[in-house]
Parts: structure tokens; sequence; C-alpha cells
């Protein structure tokens, strides 16, 4: 089979070919057909904010001969914006932070990256006089937003926050580089959010709000997650504030257009590097050389980034094997269970009554809620997330069945007027076989201390990109563009 080496020429030649953000290189095998092989300097696995990072790092560093194999038939992994309209629905991750504020740092790789593709932020909607709605006990009640962590407020309040303040501190002391060093690590991954939570709240109230927390930032329940990678998460962002607030944290911008533009323009100048549907199945490493297999290219190169969530570097088949603990930490390493829903309205009604759209409710399936319109207001969206045992169970419901429990709570929240919805969008990821869950992968106890240090330090020739091994804004596209630059800096030093 003829060998093509990818040079500056070929590549750049053919980036046309990338218009639509769907670059394949010309004469590329059909799915299905016999892979074509291919030779290059850097080949990435995953075309998500992360593999594109990289990809397009190196190329700016002069690493120009780059090939980037993607799994799905569209760029932008976890983020995945549809049109709607005039309008669009983000239906994968969405919100960036563009400022500084008391609650921590703006995710400011992410937005240098969208600056430079040409991509605008708009800020959340957010009237500072707007009121927010609290669903407690079966009891609905409205409130303006509150420098404390935006809770409600509350007779047992206080529980809450001092629990907050707790995690912030602790978070602070276990730090996001290597936490299974931390002074307590033994202490803190021995244990659940759950068993914590329960030693450290004394009231219902303080509870929901910390399973609130975890549901929020991780998609999963507090007995499913370590105490140990809950704070390495909110160290990671700062504070727990940072990452759950909408005006000061990290929900507070949007991208105009939907933030799979970021990753849709930065394959677009990459080209035809980028080849769409097909995924890697096998990764050879030998003494100079590793050969990447996928369904339409065979790559060899001199290294290879693998920018996916560790669980599923378990559908590939490394060889040699990879290390024991290495290949045990993506046994150990489990994605978080979210169903993201979106229901569409004429207009944003609840506006007229002076609300945010922002609630936090103690019953779900969708027990927080925001605002979600463009910023033409037009059409109304409020967007919601059924997260861990919610959305266990209801991924067994149809759309019908999920589409009516939303209405139903948008309808405690909003009012009647919230069931004439003129559309429903959703989406499940655990159905999405090239993530397999969602936000994040999410470590149970024991994983950070034994296999911790194994998430980023490379193996031979292959190196490791993606959000899960950040250290700033893990489990956010501010990490998938972190960790992307990071193994674009390792692999140009290798070469
Ligand atoms: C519902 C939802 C809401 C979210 N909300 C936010 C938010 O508001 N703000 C925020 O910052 N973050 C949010 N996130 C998280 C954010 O989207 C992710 O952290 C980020 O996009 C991860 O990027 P990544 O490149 O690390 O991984 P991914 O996006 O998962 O990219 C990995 C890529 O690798 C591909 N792949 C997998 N296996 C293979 C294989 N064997 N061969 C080839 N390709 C393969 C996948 O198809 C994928 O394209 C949200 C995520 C979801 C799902």
């Amino acid at each position: 089979m003829a060998r093509r080496r990818l040079t500056r020429r070929t590549l750049l030649g053919t980036a046309a070919a990338g218009a639509a953000g769907a670059a394949v290189p010309r004469g590329a095998a059909a799915a299905g057909g016999e892979p074509r092989r291919l030779e290059a300097d850097v080949v990435v696995v995953g075309a998500g904010l992360a593999g594109l990072t990289t990809a397009r790092r190196l190329v700016q560093k002069g690493v120009t001969s780059v090939v980037v194999l993607e799994a799905r038939d569209r760029v932008g992994g976890r983020t995945w914006t549809k049109p709607y309209g005039k309008a669009w629905v983000d239906v994968g991750g969405q919100w960036v932070k563009t400022k500084v504020t008391g609650y921590g740092p703006a995710q400011d790789r992410l937005t240098a990256l969208a600056k430079e593709v040409g991509v605008k932020t708009f800020p959340s909607y957010y009237p500072a006089d707007g009121q927010d709605v609290a669903y407690e006990n079966g009891v609905r009640t409205t409130y303006p937003w509150q420098p404390t962590a935006e809770l409600p407020p509350s007779p047992s309040l206080i529980d809450a926050a001092t629990a907050i303040v707790k995690l912030d501190q602790m978070a602070n002391e276990v730090g996001s580089q290597k936490p299974w060093e931390a002074g307590r690590a033994a202490e803190y991954d021995g244990q659940t959010f759950e068993t914590w939570k329960q030693a450290n709240t004394t009231t219902d109230y303080g509870r929901k709000i910390l399973d609130l927390g975890a549901e929020a930032i991780l998609a999963c329940e507090p007995r499913d997650v370590s105490l140990l990678y809950l704070l390495f998460y909110i160290a990671s962002g700062t504070t727990l504030e940072n990452l759950i607030s909408t005006p000061a944290g990290y929900q507070e911008s949007r991208f105009v257009g939907g933030s799979q533009q970021v990753s849709k323009k930065v394959a677009k100048a990459l080209g035809a590097r980028v080849i769409l549907s097909s995924a890697v199945t096998r990764i050879s490493q030998r003494k100079d050389r590793v050969t990447v297999r996928s369904t339409r290219a065979i790559v060899t190169a001199k290294q290879a980034v693998v920018a996916i969530p560790p669980a599923l570097t378990n559908h590939i088949f490394f060889e040699p094997q990879l290390p024991p603990l290495r290949a045990q930490l993506a046994q150990r390493f489990p994605m978080g269970s979210v169903i993201k829903v979106h229901a569409i309205y004429d207009r944003p009604f609840w506006r007229d009554d002076g609300l945010t759209g922002f609630t936090i409710s103690d019953r779900g399936p969708c027990k927080v809620t925001w605002d979600n319109s463009p910023p033409s207001g037009s059409p109304g969206m409020l967007v919601s997330f059924f997260e861990g045992d919610d959305a266990r169970h209801y991924s067994r419901s149809s759309p019908a069945e999920r589409r009516r429990a939303t209405l139903d709570c948008f309808a405690r929240y909003f009012g009647r007027k919230a069931k004439s919805a003129i559309d429903y969008v959703e989406l499940d990821w655990m159905k999405q076989a090239w993530s397999r869950g969602c936000y994040v992968g999410v470590m149970p106890p024991g994983v950070m201390l034994s296999y911790g240090r194994t998430l980023r330090p490379p193996v031979g020739r292959v190196h490791w990109a993606g959000t899960e091994t950040a250290t700033r804004g893990a489990g956010y596209m501010e990490g998938a563009v972190r960790s992307g630059e990071r193994a674009a800096a390792q692999v140009a030093a290798r070469l």
C-alpha cells in the first residue's frame, strides 16, 4: 500500500476540504473500506476541544505534519450545537467565564482560543434586579441573587454555607497538581462525598444543597465520588462558588452561535489534517515510531496524543499493553450520568414576572434551570439537566415521558404557561457511544490516591490530553483547551 508523507504542502493544499468543519483528505477510504496509510510527525486521537487545541498549537509551533483521527462524523466531542431557526441549541457544554471575580479566575485559555478563531461571547441572561426561584418541600419562593454562593434564603442557610466554606478550605489545602500527595489524601480518598456530607451538615436543607452541588458539577450522586476527587475538582476551579455561580462564576457567559463554533473553526483551519468517522482501535509502539490504526487511516508517527476521556481508552488495544496502573486507572474512572433538556417557547414569558430563569429545587428531575434564550430573546428557552440518579432513571423512559417530566418541573417553577412549550430538545449523553456519559470522568474512593499519578505522564510515545487530565478547569472546556496546550508543548519538546 502506498505510503504518503503528510507535508505542509499536501496538508495545507487541501485545507479547503475542511470548509464545513468536516475536513477529510481527498481519497480517504470510505467508512468500511480499506484504511489508507499515512505518515505524520504527530497523530492525535479525538477531535474534541483538547485534540483540536493540541493540533492547532503544534502547527503554530511549526510542527505542521499532524493528523487528527475522530470517531464521530463531526468535531467538538462533548460540545455540540444544533441550529434552531435563527438561533441554536447547545446540547453539550455551553457556558464560559470571561472575567475574574471574587470567586476565582476566568476561563482564560478557552476565551483566548475563541478570540483567535473569531467566536464571540455574550453574558447569560441574569438581570441584577431579577429574582431566582427556590422550590423546597413543595413550596415555591422567589429571591434576589445572594453573594452567598447563590443559595436561596432559608433558616438553615448557615449550615450549607458553612459546609461550602469548609470544602473550599480543604480544596485549597489539597490543590489540583498532585492531590495524591496532600497531607490528608488517604483520609479524604477513603470516603465518599456522601460520608463527608452526613458528618458535616446538621440540616436536611444543608444536605440537599450539597447533593445539588455534586450533581450540578459532576453529574453524579454524592455516594459515587471520592471526597479527594471532589476537592481536586473544586481546586481546579479555585472555589465551589466559582463552579456554580451564574453571574460571578463559570455560568457567566455563552458563545454567540454556540460553543461548537470554536471546534469547527479550529478544525477548518486544520483542514485535511482532521479525519472524521475514523475510530481508533489500536495503538502500537515500536522503538522509533507509533502506529495508530483507525477506521479510515493507519497513521505512523513520531508521537501520539490521546485526547479522549480515560474511560474510553479501554476501547483501544495498546501494544505493548499500557503499564498496569495506567490501564487500571482507565477501568476505575467512569463517566457521569446526564441528560440535557431544553423547552422552547415563543418568548421568554418568565421575564415578564421579573424572573431570571434560574431555579434551585429539591424535586427532580430538573433541579436547576437557566434562561437559555439567544441574545435576541427569541425564541425563549429554558435549559435544565437530569443528573445522577434522575438521568439513570429517565434514560429508560421515552422522549415523550422526559418531555412531560421536564414541563411538569418548569410549570412548578414558572407557572402553567411553561406547559405550552412549542418544542423540546434533549440529549442523553449516556447513549452517545463516543462519550458514554458526561460531563466528565468521576473517581470513586481510592482511585486518585492509588492511580492519580498515572493520569498525565506519557507512556513512551503516547501522550495524554483531555479535560480529565487538566489541573485547571478540569471537567470543563477550559480544562480541555489547557490540556491540549500542555500536550502540544510536551510533544514539541520531544520532536
Ligand atoms: C451536557 C453537558 C454540559 C456541559 N456544560 C459545560 C459548560 O457549560 N461549560 C464547560 O466549560 N464545559 C461543559 N461541559 C463539559 C465540556 O463540554 C467538556 O469538558 C469538554 O468539551 C471536553 O473536551 P475534550 O476534548 O476533553 O473531550 P471530548 O469533547 O469528549 O473529545 C473527545 C473526542 O474523542 C473522540 N473519540 C473518543 N473515542 C475515540 C476513538 N477511539 N477514536 C477516535 N476518536 C475518539 C470523541 O468522539 C470526541 O470527539 C459539558 C458537557 C456536557 C456533555
